[in-house]
């Protein structure tokens, strides 16, 4: 029996890992499942797979959550230092499945315990890969990537040796607006920022996918995990969404990994690395797909890309300042405080004020400092996007 968390387990990726495990429900031993308001989902998981404790983000919900898992054995809990110490009770495999940089202390502290950290939260890299790799070396913890595009590059490495790499390409699908005239932009509505052609996920990462966000977070969470330069790192528009990702070495070979879109072959993945289990998942059908197509992204349409790059330069806990100001603008942008290109004016704003001083630090990365760039960062755009409102 192995031991198991999921920490935004009544999310997308959260729900697709309990899909896995409940399949299997012999194999698994599960210790701690993580929401914040959907209540009803979080205990109905809780008590159908029998974890040991249950936790939502919101303080004032301990009460619901106690009586919905009434009779049940399942302790519940509630406030994000009980989700980091929940984070800190012993397991196996880990997965990091809460959406933005609340996903961080969490991750960190299941690292320390020496866990195999299935790492679908790419704000924990994009804030503070540093700190995320130096705990896992020091403590004995491995980090298996979740996100899509990492996972392919992950299996494309395989067996190779990183010394052999030349670049690697991140497959973006364009989202909502890829074939929008760019100056129609400016008045795209949340609804239509909120749907995305290929893939079923939270809102927040869907609207991310539509600016592009997701893929300028994406390319920095490339350099971190895989330690390669920017200059090796490129992005490409391929609308179908089944080629995740290609490693190209030195020889010119490229290795495609190519897949239908469904968050479960990556979660299966790390689920059972390194062997490879029966999943799922479609088998994609090549002669009735006919087609794969690939264009360059244009950084007038998506300046999210250009931003990422500024980031990956820059280093140190710019990607801090980057992720707290894009989850502000978003946030303003959900509230329809802005308008849907603003987001990238907002993050653009914050880097220009914050980044050079958040880029020196990179080796004294800590959770308090990585906390205190976030707390700036999200000051400085909620300033910058009051002047914009007003
Ligand atoms: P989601 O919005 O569907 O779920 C988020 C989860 O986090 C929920 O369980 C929610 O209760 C919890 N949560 C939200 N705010 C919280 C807070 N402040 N503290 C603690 N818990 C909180 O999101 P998702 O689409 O499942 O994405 C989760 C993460 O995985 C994100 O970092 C996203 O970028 C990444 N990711 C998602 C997909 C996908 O297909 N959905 C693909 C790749 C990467
Ligand atoms: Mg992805």
């Amino acid at each position: 029996m192995r031991r198991i968390s999921i920490f935004g387990a009544t999310g997308s990726i959260g729900q697709n890992t309990i899909d896995l495990i409940a399949r299997a429900p012999d194999d698994y031993d599960v210790v701690a499942l993580t929401g914040a308001s959907n209540i009803r989902q979080l205990a109905a998981d809780a008590r159908r797979l029998k974890a040991e404790i249950a936790v939502t983000a919101c303080e004032d919900r301990l009460d619901d959550l106690r009586a919905a898992l009434e009779g049940s054995g399942v302790e519940a809990a509630a406030g994000a230092d009980a989700i980091v110490e929940a984070a800190a009770r012993p397991a196996d495999w880990v997965m990091s499945a809460i959406v933005g940089a609340a996903g961080l202390a969490p991750g960190v502290t299941a690292l320390q315990q020496g866990a195999t950290l299935a790492l679908a939260n790419k704000e924990s890299l994009v804030c503070a890969g540093a700190l995320m790799l130096s705990t896992a070396r020091d403590h004995g913890a491995r980090i298996l990537p979740v996100d899509s595009e990492h996972s392919a590059v992950f299996q494309a490495l395989v067996g190779e040796d990183m010394q052999a790499v030349e670049r690697i390409v991140i497959t973006a699908s364009g989202g909502a607006f890829r074939d929008w005239p760019i100056e129609k932009l400016s008045t795209a509505t949340l609804a239509e920022a909120s749907s995305h052609p290929n893939w079923d996920m939270g809102q927040r990462i869907t609207i991310d996918s539509a600016s592009m966000f997701n893929k300028a977070m994406e390319l920095i969470e490339t350099k971190e995990f895989f330690g390669v330069r920017p200059d090796q790192i490129e992005a490409v528009v391929h609308p179908e969404s089944m080629i995740h990702a290609l490693v190209g070495f030195r020889d010119g070979a490229l290795m495609a990994h190519v897949g239908p879109p469904d968050m479960r072959h990556a979660i299966g993945y790390a689920l059972h690395w390194p062997e490879r289990r029966s999943l799922p998942v479609e088998r994609l059908d090549l002669a009735a797909i006919g087609q794969l197509s690939f264009r360059e992204p244009c950084e007038t349409r998506w300046p999210a890309l250009r931003l990422a790059r500024e980031v990956m330069e820059t280093g140190g806990l710019s990607g801090a300042v980057f992720n707290a100001a894009k989850e502000t603008a978003l946030d303003a942008f959900i509230a329809g405080e802005i308008g849907f290109t603003q987001m990238s004016d907002v993050v653009e704003a914050v880097l220009d004020r914050l980044s050079a001083t958040a880029g020196h630090i990179d080796a004294t990365m800590t959770l308090d400092n990585v906390a205190e760039t976030d707390h700036l960062a999200r000051q400085a755009a909620r300033s910058v996007i009051n002047g914009k409102a007003g």
